[in-house]
Protein backbone atom coordinates (compact mmCIF):
# COMPACT_ATOMS: atom_id res chain seq x y z
CA UNK A 1 0.00 0.00 0.00
CA UNK A 2 0.94 3.22 -1.00
CA UNK A 3 1.10 5.36 2.12
CA UNK A 4 1.52 9.10 2.66
CA UNK A 5 1.41 11.76 5.76
CA UNK A 6 0.71 15.28 4.97
CA UNK A 7 0.55 18.43 7.64
CA UNK A 8 -1.62 21.06 7.20
CA UNK A 9 -1.72 23.74 9.96
CA UNK A 10 -0.33 21.80 12.80
CA UNK A 11 2.68 21.35 15.66
CA UNK A 12 3.37 17.81 13.58
CA UNK A 13 3.14 15.73 16.94
CA UNK A 14 0.74 13.65 15.23
CA UNK A 15 3.67 13.24 12.57
CA UNK A 16 5.59 11.98 15.56
CA UNK A 17 3.32 9.93 16.95
CA UNK A 18 3.59 7.87 13.79
CA UNK A 19 7.63 8.33 14.15
CA UNK A 20 6.77 6.83 18.02
CA UNK A 21 5.15 3.41 16.53
CA UNK A 22 8.97 2.35 17.23
CA UNK A 23 9.38 -1.54 15.40
CA UNK A 24 6.38 -1.54 14.49
CA UNK A 25 7.15 1.51 12.20
CA UNK A 26 9.77 -1.00 10.65
CA UNK A 27 7.42 -3.67 9.90
CA UNK A 28 5.35 -1.32 8.46
CA UNK A 29 7.81 0.38 5.80
CA UNK A 30 9.16 -2.90 5.19
CA UNK A 31 5.49 -4.38 4.19
CA UNK A 32 4.08 -0.89 2.44
CA UNK A 33 5.62 2.17 0.15
CA UNK A 34 5.70 5.23 2.02
CA UNK A 35 6.59 8.05 -1.20
CA UNK A 36 5.49 10.87 0.81
CA UNK A 37 6.29 11.36 5.08
CA UNK A 38 8.03 14.95 4.94
CA UNK A 39 9.66 14.16 8.61
CA UNK A 40 11.34 10.83 7.16
CA UNK A 41 12.26 12.05 3.30
CA UNK A 42 12.55 15.01 0.97
CA UNK A 43 10.43 14.21 -1.79
CA UNK A 44 8.15 17.45 -2.24
CA UNK A 45 5.77 16.64 -4.50
CA UNK A 46 2.76 14.39 -3.48
CA UNK A 47 1.78 11.35 -5.84
CA UNK A 48 -1.04 9.13 -5.83
CA UNK A 49 -1.54 7.16 -2.71
CA UNK A 50 -3.89 4.57 -1.35
CA UNK A 51 -4.13 6.25 2.09
CA UNK A 52 -3.01 9.56 3.30
CA UNK A 53 -3.32 10.97 6.87
CA UNK A 54 -3.38 14.20 7.01
CA UNK A 55 -2.83 15.91 10.49
CA UNK A 56 -4.07 19.89 11.07
CA UNK A 57 -6.22 22.11 9.97
CA UNK A 58 -6.48 24.33 7.10
CA UNK A 59 -5.80 28.02 8.65
CA UNK A 60 -5.55 29.61 5.74
CA UNK A 61 -5.75 29.51 1.57
CA UNK A 62 -2.20 27.49 0.72
CA UNK A 63 -3.79 24.60 3.57
CA UNK A 64 -7.28 24.50 1.56
CA UNK A 65 -5.49 24.11 -1.86
CA UNK A 66 -2.98 21.64 -0.52
CA UNK A 67 -6.48 19.49 1.57
CA UNK A 68 -7.91 19.58 -2.19
CA UNK A 69 -4.48 18.17 -3.87
CA UNK A 70 -5.02 15.64 -1.05
CA UNK A 71 -8.42 14.12 -1.50
CA UNK A 72 -7.39 14.48 -5.43
CA UNK A 73 -4.76 12.03 -4.81
CA UNK A 74 -5.84 9.69 -2.76
CA UNK A 75 -7.58 6.55 -2.21
CA UNK A 76 -8.45 7.12 1.20
CA UNK A 77 -7.94 9.93 3.58
CA UNK A 78 -7.78 9.81 7.20
CA UNK A 79 -7.99 12.88 9.58
CA UNK A 80 -5.14 12.27 11.89
CA UNK A 81 -5.13 13.68 15.19
CA UNK A 82 -7.58 15.90 17.20
CA UNK A 83 -6.78 19.18 15.14
CA UNK A 84 -8.09 17.01 11.91
CA UNK A 85 -10.90 15.83 12.94
CA UNK A 86 -12.65 18.82 15.64
CA UNK A 87 -10.47 21.83 14.95
CA UNK A 88 -8.38 21.05 18.12
CA UNK A 89 -6.11 23.52 20.29
CA UNK A 90 -6.31 25.43 17.45
CA UNK A 91 -9.88 26.28 17.56
CA UNK A 92 -9.63 28.59 20.52
CA UNK A 93 -8.06 30.66 17.58
CA UNK A 94 -11.80 31.35 17.16
CA UNK A 95 -12.27 33.26 20.48
CA UNK A 96 -10.46 36.36 19.00
CA UNK A 97 -10.74 38.75 16.81
CA UNK A 98 -7.82 38.44 13.47
CA UNK A 99 -5.93 41.28 14.42
CA UNK A 100 -6.44 40.55 18.39
CA UNK A 101 -5.15 36.87 17.45
CA UNK A 102 -2.19 38.57 15.84
CA UNK A 103 -1.31 40.85 18.76
CA UNK A 104 -1.02 38.11 21.01
CA UNK A 105 0.73 36.25 18.97
CA UNK A 106 3.56 38.54 17.60
CA UNK A 107 3.01 41.66 19.94
CA UNK A 108 1.76 45.31 18.67
CA UNK A 109 3.11 46.57 15.02
CA UNK A 110 3.67 43.31 13.27
CA UNK A 111 3.10 43.35 9.69
CA UNK A 112 1.70 39.94 7.88
CA UNK A 113 1.23 41.56 3.95
CA UNK A 114 2.83 38.48 2.60
CA UNK A 115 1.22 35.93 4.52
CA UNK A 116 -1.74 33.83 2.80
CA UNK A 117 -4.90 34.83 4.08
CA UNK A 118 -6.55 32.90 6.96
CA UNK A 119 -9.71 31.38 6.99
CA UNK A 120 -12.15 33.54 8.63
CA UNK A 121 -12.61 30.84 11.59
CA UNK A 122 -11.12 27.56 12.61
CA UNK A 123 -13.11 24.43 11.42
CA UNK A 124 -12.17 20.44 11.25
CA UNK A 125 -11.18 18.84 7.94
CA UNK A 126 -14.11 17.45 6.93
CA UNK A 127 -15.82 20.87 6.57
CA UNK A 128 -13.34 21.44 3.69
CA UNK A 129 -13.08 17.47 1.69
CA UNK A 130 -14.30 14.27 2.48
CA UNK A 131 -12.88 12.29 4.86
CA UNK A 132 -13.11 8.80 4.90
CA UNK A 133 -12.12 8.06 9.12
CA UNK A 134 -11.01 9.69 11.93
CA UNK A 135 -8.69 9.25 14.27
CA UNK A 136 -8.39 11.64 16.80
CA UNK A 137 -5.62 12.28 20.02
CA UNK A 138 -3.79 15.30 21.07
CA UNK A 139 -1.68 13.24 19.52
CA UNK A 140 -3.04 9.83 18.93
CA UNK A 141 -1.69 7.00 21.41
CA UNK A 142 0.72 5.20 19.69
CA UNK A 143 -1.06 1.91 20.45
CA UNK A 144 -4.54 2.87 18.65
CA UNK A 145 -2.44 4.44 15.93
CA UNK A 146 -0.94 0.96 15.44
CA UNK A 147 -4.07 -1.05 15.89
CA UNK A 148 -5.98 1.53 13.28
CA UNK A 149 -3.21 1.31 10.73
CA UNK A 150 -3.52 -2.42 11.07
CA UNK A 151 -6.89 -2.13 10.30
CA UNK A 152 -6.28 0.33 7.56
CA UNK A 153 -4.14 -2.31 5.93
CA UNK A 154 -6.28 -5.16 5.99
CA UNK A 155 -8.99 -2.92 4.01
CA UNK A 156 -11.26 -1.93 6.59
CA UNK A 157 -11.47 1.60 8.13
CA UNK A 158 -12.83 2.17 11.46
CA UNK A 159 -15.83 4.58 12.19
CA UNK A 160 -16.36 7.29 14.88
CA UNK A 161 -18.33 4.85 16.86
CA UNK A 162 -17.06 4.55 20.85
CA UNK A 163 -17.74 5.11 24.44
CA UNK A 164 -16.39 7.71 26.64
CA UNK A 165 -13.01 7.69 28.87
CA UNK A 166 -15.69 6.99 31.67
CA UNK A 167 -15.45 3.58 30.82
CA UNK A 168 -11.83 3.09 30.56
CA UNK A 169 -11.04 4.94 33.85
CA UNK A 170 -9.75 3.01 36.94
CA UNK A 171 -10.96 5.25 39.92
CA UNK A 172 -12.79 4.94 43.22
CA UNK A 173 -15.99 6.81 43.86
CA UNK A 174 -16.25 9.28 46.87
CA UNK A 175 -18.94 10.04 49.37
CA UNK A 176 -20.52 13.25 48.46
CA UNK A 177 -20.80 16.07 48.60
CA UNK A 178 -17.41 17.53 47.73
CA UNK A 179 -16.20 21.35 47.12
CA UNK A 180 -15.79 22.39 43.90
CA UNK A 181 -15.73 23.52 41.46
CA UNK A 182 -12.20 23.40 41.54
CA UNK A 183 -9.20 23.74 39.39
CA UNK A 184 -6.13 21.04 39.23
CA UNK A 185 -3.48 24.52 38.47
CA UNK A 186 -4.65 25.54 42.15
CA UNK A 187 -5.39 22.30 44.15
CA UNK A 188 -3.94 18.24 43.82
CA UNK A 189 -6.37 15.76 43.59
CA UNK A 190 -5.91 12.82 45.71
CA UNK A 191 -5.25 10.07 43.85
CA UNK A 192 -7.29 7.17 42.29
CA UNK A 193 -10.57 8.73 43.28
CA UNK A 194 -12.81 10.59 40.28
CA UNK A 195 -11.53 13.94 39.49
CA UNK A 196 -15.50 14.94 39.05
CA UNK A 197 -16.39 13.30 42.23
CA UNK A 198 -13.24 15.76 43.95
CA UNK A 199 -14.84 19.00 42.18
CA UNK A 200 -12.62 18.61 39.29
CA UNK A 201 -14.24 19.56 35.37
CA UNK A 202 -13.05 16.44 34.27
CA UNK A 203 -14.52 15.67 30.81
CA UNK A 204 -14.05 12.31 30.65
CA UNK A 205 -17.61 11.60 30.74
CA UNK A 206 -17.89 13.23 27.46
CA UNK A 207 -14.46 12.60 25.80
CA UNK A 208 -14.20 9.50 23.39
CA UNK A 209 -12.59 6.19 24.41
CA UNK A 210 -9.16 5.20 23.47
CA UNK A 211 -6.45 6.46 25.44
CA UNK A 212 -7.10 3.90 28.02
CA UNK A 213 -7.58 7.20 30.35
CA UNK A 214 -4.04 7.42 31.68
CA UNK A 215 -4.72 11.42 33.26
CA UNK A 216 -7.24 10.44 35.40
CA UNK A 217 -6.32 6.79 36.30
CA UNK A 218 -2.77 7.05 36.47
CA UNK A 219 -1.76 10.46 36.71
CA UNK A 220 -4.86 12.11 38.59
CA UNK A 221 -4.98 14.39 36.17
CA UNK A 222 -8.37 15.43 34.80
CA UNK A 223 -8.95 14.67 31.43
CA UNK A 224 -9.31 17.58 29.37
CA UNK A 225 -10.82 16.07 26.10
CA UNK A 226 -7.99 15.86 23.64
CA UNK A 227 -9.76 13.01 22.11
CA UNK A 228 -12.68 15.20 21.10
CA UNK A 229 -16.59 14.73 21.75
CA UNK A 230 -17.63 10.68 22.57
CA UNK A 231 -19.88 10.02 19.77
CA UNK A 232 -22.84 10.36 22.08
CA UNK A 233 -22.04 13.91 22.90
CA UNK A 234 -21.95 14.76 19.12
CA UNK A 235 -25.22 13.33 18.77
CA UNK A 236 -27.54 14.25 22.05
CA UNK A 237 -27.84 17.95 22.38
CA UNK A 238 -27.69 17.36 26.55
CA UNK A 239 -24.44 15.36 26.51
CA UNK A 240 -22.94 19.09 25.68
CA UNK A 241 -19.47 19.01 27.39
CA UNK A 242 -20.33 22.11 29.04
CA UNK A 243 -23.84 21.13 30.09
CA UNK A 244 -22.98 17.51 31.65
CA UNK A 245 -19.80 19.09 32.98
CA UNK A 246 -21.85 21.79 35.11
CA UNK A 247 -24.39 19.13 35.53
CA UNK A 248 -21.90 16.73 36.77
CA UNK A 249 -20.44 18.87 39.02
CA UNK A 250 -23.57 20.35 40.55
CA UNK A 251 -23.82 16.76 41.68
CA UNK A 252 -20.87 16.21 43.18
CA UNK A 253 -20.84 19.48 45.54
CA UNK A 254 -24.52 19.70 45.87
CA UNK A 255 -24.55 23.40 44.23
CA UNK A 256 -26.61 25.00 41.59
CA UNK A 257 -25.78 24.45 37.83
CA UNK A 258 -26.05 27.88 37.10
CA UNK A 259 -23.81 28.63 40.60
CA UNK A 260 -21.13 26.22 39.17
CA UNK A 261 -21.44 27.47 35.41
CA UNK A 262 -21.09 30.94 36.94
CA UNK A 263 -18.27 30.33 38.72
CA UNK A 264 -16.13 28.63 36.07
CA UNK A 265 -13.35 31.27 35.07
CA UNK A 266 -12.32 30.44 31.83
CA UNK A 267 -15.33 28.61 30.07
CA UNK A 268 -14.05 28.02 26.64
CA UNK A 269 -10.52 26.72 27.80
CA UNK A 270 -12.42 23.98 30.30
CA UNK A 271 -14.86 22.43 28.16
CA UNK A 272 -14.01 22.99 24.64
CA UNK A 273 -10.53 23.11 24.54
CA UNK A 274 -10.55 20.82 21.69
CA UNK A 275 -13.18 21.05 19.89
CA UNK A 276 -14.13 24.90 20.34
CA UNK A 277 -14.43 24.71 16.40
CA UNK A 278 -17.00 21.54 16.26
CA UNK A 279 -20.36 22.98 13.98
CA UNK A 280 -22.23 20.14 15.79
CA UNK A 281 -21.64 21.73 19.41
CA UNK A 282 -21.32 25.27 17.94
CA UNK A 283 -24.88 25.11 16.74
CA UNK A 284 -25.96 24.00 20.04
CA UNK A 285 -27.38 27.27 22.40
CA UNK A 286 -26.97 27.62 25.00
CA UNK A 287 -24.58 25.29 26.21
CA UNK A 288 -22.74 25.45 22.87
CA UNK A 289 -19.76 26.81 21.86
CA UNK A 290 -21.24 29.86 19.77
CA UNK A 291 -20.93 32.32 22.84
CA UNK A 292 -17.00 32.04 23.48
CA UNK A 293 -16.71 32.37 19.22
CA UNK A 294 -15.48 36.73 18.60
CA UNK A 295 -14.54 36.20 14.79
CA UNK A 296 -16.57 38.40 12.85
CA UNK A 297 -19.60 37.60 11.44
CA UNK A 298 -19.28 34.06 12.88
CA UNK A 299 -21.85 33.93 15.62
S1 LIG B 1 -3.82 17.06 17.23
FE1 LIG B 1 -2.38 17.80 18.80
S2 LIG B 1 -0.47 16.75 18.29
FE2 LIG B 1 -1.77 16.64 16.45
S3 LIG B 1 -1.23 18.43 15.22
FE3 LIG B 1 -2.95 19.02 16.52
S4 LIG B 1 -2.01 19.98 18.34
FE4 LIG B 1 -0.41 18.79 17.29
S1 LIG C 1 -11.93 10.69 36.88
FE1 LIG C 1 -12.83 11.57 35.02
S2 LIG C 1 -12.62 9.97 33.48
FE2 LIG C 1 -12.36 8.99 35.48
S3 LIG C 1 -14.42 8.27 36.04
FE3 LIG C 1 -14.14 10.31 36.96
S4 LIG C 1 -15.03 11.70 35.44
FE4 LIG C 1 -14.66 9.77 34.38
S1 LIG D 1 -7.64 11.06 29.46
FE1 LIG D 1 -8.50 12.70 28.20
S2 LIG D 1 -6.85 14.20 28.01
FE2 LIG D 1 -5.92 12.28 28.72
S3 LIG D 1 -5.26 11.24 26.84
FE3 LIG D 1 -7.34 10.50 27.32
S4 LIG D 1 -8.71 11.84 26.16
FE4 LIG D 1 -6.72 12.84 26.25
Amino acid sequence: MRVAIVSLSSCQGCQMAFLSLGEYLYDFMDENHLPYVPFLLSERELPEVDLALVEGTVRNGDHFKRAREVRGKAERLVALGTCACFGGVQGLADMYSEEGLMRRRFGKGASFEDSPAPVRRLLPLDSYVGVDAYLPGCPPPVDLLKSFLEMALSGALPNRDGATVCSECRVGCLPLPQPGPRRIIEEEAEAGECLLDQGFICLGPVTRDGCGADCPSEHGIPCSGCRGPSAGALAEPFLDPRLESVRRLARATRKRPSEIDGSIKDPAQSFFMHCLAEPLLRRRRPGGTSSYIKRLGER
